[in-house]
């Protein structure tokens, strides 16, 4: 067994952190391992949803053109509360063939393999930058790397960024070069409170948000009955955009006019589209609403859409050099679309091309006792040596 490995594993399970907590104890940990290897280091500070967060840069070798990035998130989603929990989740337990706790899939195990490949790399052999990327708040909106992304030009300085990134997020080892963006806003429908008695004297905010919710369903229904033909192979369950009424809440009592109505609404667009192109169409559509109840022509509700928040798609070219080398060392032959958002949208936006695959297992990842299976984990390290030696050492790959 390689004890480095699952002792960094150990550590970084260790670390809480929860989006909704600062990653700052475990950044200081990767900076420092990274540090001692020879790495130069910078700590980017964020303040995220009034948390102070940390995303970390750490980056060897020539300042030459070309390079890898190689990108995690050190933020893991909560498990407090999370019913069907048998483990201590912070604390890396082996169970059979798997090792159990929370981010072990997601993806505090990928880091851990990253850190092992370092320790015993020759840096001696770096011809082009490895620049590695750990970013805070991913699971919370990708917020982390939306700030770290466009950085990398001032924080690398005389190294050039790397066109490519390999994100290690759960895949199997499977590869993705698309997702879809991830657009989420509230809509706030207010009424006029009273007597429920008296129905006519108010406008019940539940009813009205009864219409807006047909209006955006409506819209969902028009989605799907318009696949679109170009996306089949990558998104077989789903080739359009889909809708998800998250959360609604109102009302304040049986014998109350509700007055005021919350509804979270996201949605998932195909790659190649305008992420707000939905998010525009709602706001018309509800424009356009009958804003009365059910009980009387008397009064009107106001609907207000709030600002839409966007994890941006991805969509990296195909045949890429870093396409080449994952296909051969993961053996995987071709490359699909992922279901979930990642940070590699905003590495787009920054001229990043990214590429998903990693060793954890999706259908673990968010799961109470989640866990990664021992051979992926442990095969990950010599993956990781593997894609750094092809595409930061020796001849420049076309
Ligand atoms: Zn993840």
């Amino acid at each position: 067994m390689n004890e480095y490995l699952y002792e960094a594993a150990r550590r970084l399970v260790a670390f809480d952190t929860v989006s909704s907590r600062s990653d700052s104890a475990a950044i200081s940990y990767l900076a420092a391992e990274l540090g001692s290897r020879g790495f130069q280091i910078a700590v980017q500070p964020a303040e995220l949803l009034g948390i102070t967060q940390s995303n970390l840069v750490a980056w060897l070798g020539a300042p030459r053109p070309g390079g890898l990035i190689i990108s995690a998130h050190i933020d893991t989603v909560p498990f407090e509360g999370q019913p069907g929990w048998t483990r201590e989740p912070l604390k890396l337990e082996a169970g059979g063939d798997r090792i159990f706790g929370r981010g072990t899939s997601d993806m505090k195990g990928f880091i851990a393999e990253c850190l092992d490949a370092m320790r015993t790399f020759d840096a001696k052999k770096l011809v082009r930058p490895l620049v590695f990327v750990f970013t805070a708040s991913e699971e919370v909106g990708c917020l982390g790397a939306k700030s770290v992304a466009p950085a990398l030009n001032q924080i690398l300085g005389e190294t050039p960024v790397p066109r490519l990134a390999w994100i290690g997020e759960p895949t199997s080892y499977t590869i993705c070069h698309a997702h879809k963006s991830i657009v989420h806003f509230d809509v706030v429908v207010r009424g006029r409170g009273g007597h429920s008695g008296a129905p006519a004297r108010g406008v019940n905010a539940i009813a009205v948000m009864g219409r807006v919710i047909d209006a955006i369903g409506r819209l969902q229904e028009e989605q799907r009955t318009k696949p679109s033909a170009a996306y089949e192979a990558i998104f077989p369950d789903s080739p359009y955009d889909v809708l998800n009424f998250g959360t609604v809440s109102g009302g304040l009592a049986l014998n109350m006019i509700a007055e005021e109505s919350t509804l979270r609404v996201s949605y998932r667009s195909l790659p190649d589209a305008d992420p707000l192109a939905l998010y525009r169409e709602i706001g018309r559509r509800l424009g356009a609403l009958d804003r009365h109840d059910f009980a009387s022509r008397e009064h009107e509700a106001s609907i207000e859409v709030g600002p839409a928040m966007v994890v941006p798609p991805l969509n990296s070219a195909r045949g890429t050099a870093l396409e080449r080398v994952l296909f051969d060392v993961t053996g995987a032959r071709d490359s699909g679309g992922a279901l979930f958002g990642t940070d590699g949208g905003w590495f787009s936006g920054a001229g990043i091309s990214s590429l998903i695959c990693g060793p954890g297992d999706l259908e673990q990842a968010h799961q109470p006792d989640e866990c990664i299976r021992r051979e992926p984990f442990e095969r990950g390290v010599s993956i990781v040596a593997k894609v750094i030696d092809r595409m930061c050492c020796g001849a420049r790959l076309a």
